[in-house]
């Protein structure tokens, strides 16, 4: 049995093309039955070869004539480019025209150009690149593509890598044009005012020698009042200050109108609130339920431990458990005041001479100490907690560790034994920012007006 596939153009008197011959000899079997996937790759290469080069013979025609007095214009010379695209590569000759006598005699001969097209590579192998390294290793990248499409040509992992940082820079800068430009003027029409913002940090692994081992990454989320999330991360050493409150307001207007009823979130760190509190300076700030939580945690599990109890007599145990079980319920209610004066209650006993001197006392007071200075610096970002849970209010920056984890844990996290440098790491959350908030599709449809991205799939004739 066998098939061939003939491509016509409807447009030309030109005999149809061969793209394809599929032969099937002997018994069928499970390998035999429908197309393999070398196939589908040489069929699809083939078609691409013939489609790029009828679709430039017909502009290079329009070219040629002079869109003045409709001259046809003389050819100079050719140069090569090599068009490349997820279904294949294609050699091109490329004519200069000389220029029509019309414009005058010291016209240059010009190259031609493809509206848009730059460096003869199709924006979907740039998004398919692009978003696919935003999610797994540049490498892997590269192996998955070419087991499945017949991307021949620049689809090595370095130049995988080099279109997804470029991706990232240009949506970089991008977004501090927008900034510069608009003077980060909210439009007004914008619904769904934006409610809970959250910024957490994470740390990734630095590739230089001579670094310090790893370097911060900040990430945010900004939600609105339809629950819509926006992602934004950035290197801290990278952007600081102005830059990262651009970056902070940019992202705030594209997801809704900025009121005055708007909720912060941190861990306490004092950067990132004064980064949030400059963009907002009408938010209120609350501090992180579990960040304020996990020192308390700490010194339970020192006092229920085996040294607390041979080493503290009971008399002394339980009054210090009890007066730390008040502690948390007093930051939880939000009495910032009688919480201070458990700590104070609980320094107290642990100064007493009988315990002072021992070892769990001097490990207990340290942290006691390092507490009430996390909570002195943080005293006015203290909620009610309590309420706002029985209210259905947010206590917790969990919403921004899930963003910690989908930007930087998943894709660029220690577990996984990479090494970045500041500007990679940099470049490629931004593309992987836009990725889980499922954005690049219309990034890449700002630059190349017509770019489907994902659309529809096409219909399978029946
Ligand atoms: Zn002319």
């Amino acid at each position: 049995m066998k098939f061939t596939l003939l491509l016509k153009n409807e447009n030309d008197s030109s005999e149809p093309v061969i793209v394809s011959e599929i032969e099937r000899t002997g018994p069928l079997n499970a390998a035999s039955l429908g197309l393999t996937i070398a196939e589908s790759k040489c069929l699809l290469a083939n078609i691409q070869k013939e489609l790029v080069e009828s679709q430039l013979q017909c502009f290079l025609q329009e070219q040629r004539i002079c869109a003045r007095c409709g001259t046809r214009r003389t050819l100079k010379d050719y140069h090569t480019a090599c068009f490349k695209s997820l279904f294949g590569g294609a050699n091109l000759r490329v004519p200069r025209f000389n220029g029509c006598p019309c414009e005058g005699l010291h016209t240059r001969a010009q190259t031609v150009k493809i509206d848009g097209l730059a460096n003869w590579v199709s924006p979907e192998l740039e998004f398919i690149q692009s978003k696919m390294a935003a999610m797994i290793p540049y490498a892997r990248t590269a192996d998955l593509l070419d087991l499945l499409l017949p991307v021949a040509s620049g689809n090595a992992p370095s130049t995988v890598r080099r279109r997804a940082l470029n991706i990232g820079q240009r949506l970089d800068a991008e977004l501090h044009e927008a900034a510069d430009a608009t003077h980060i003027e909210c439009p007004k029409a914008v619904k769904n005012p934006v409610t809970v913002v959250g910024l957490d940090s994470g740390y990734v692994r630095d590739c230089r020698p001579h670094s310090e081992g790893s370097f911060e990454v900040v990430v945010g989320r900004i939600l609105n009042e339809n629950k819509d999330s926006r992602s934004l991360g950035f290197v801290r050493t990278i952007e600081i200050n102005t830059a990262a409150r651009h970056r902070l307001k940019q992202r705030l207007c594209e997801q809704g109108q900025i009121t005055d009823n708007i909720t912060v979130f941190t861990d306490g760190d004092s950067g990132l609130r004064c980064l949030l509190m400059s963009a907002l300076p009408k938010a209120t700030h609350i501090l992180d339920w579990y960040h304020l939580t996990r020192p308390l945690t700490v010194l339970k599990r020192v006092l229920f431990g085996k040294e607390a109890i041979k080493q503290f007599p009971t008399y002394y145990h339980d009054p210090l458990c009890k007066n730390l079980e008040s502690l948390k319920w007093r930051l939880w209610h939000g009495h910032v005041g009688g919480a201070f004066n458990r700590i104070r209650a609980i320094l107290f006993r642990l100064r007493l001479p009988t315990i002072a001197g021992k070892q769990v006392a001097v490990r207990m007071r340290r942290l006691i100490k390092e507490l009430l200075r996390y909570l002195k610096n943080n005293q006015d970002s203290l909620a009610n907690y309590g309420r706002r849970y029985r209210s259905g209010r947010r206590i917790s920056t969990a919403f921004v560790e899930s963003a910690v984890n989908q930007l930087i844990d998943k894709r660029m996290s220690k577990s996984q034994q990479m090494r970045w440098s500041p500007i990679g790491a940099h470049a490629l959350l931004q593309v992987r920012a836009e990725v889980v908030d499922d954005r690049l599709g219309a990034a890449f449809s700002r630059w190349y007006p017509g770019f489907a991205g994902q659309s529809k799939p096409l219909q399978v004739a029946a």
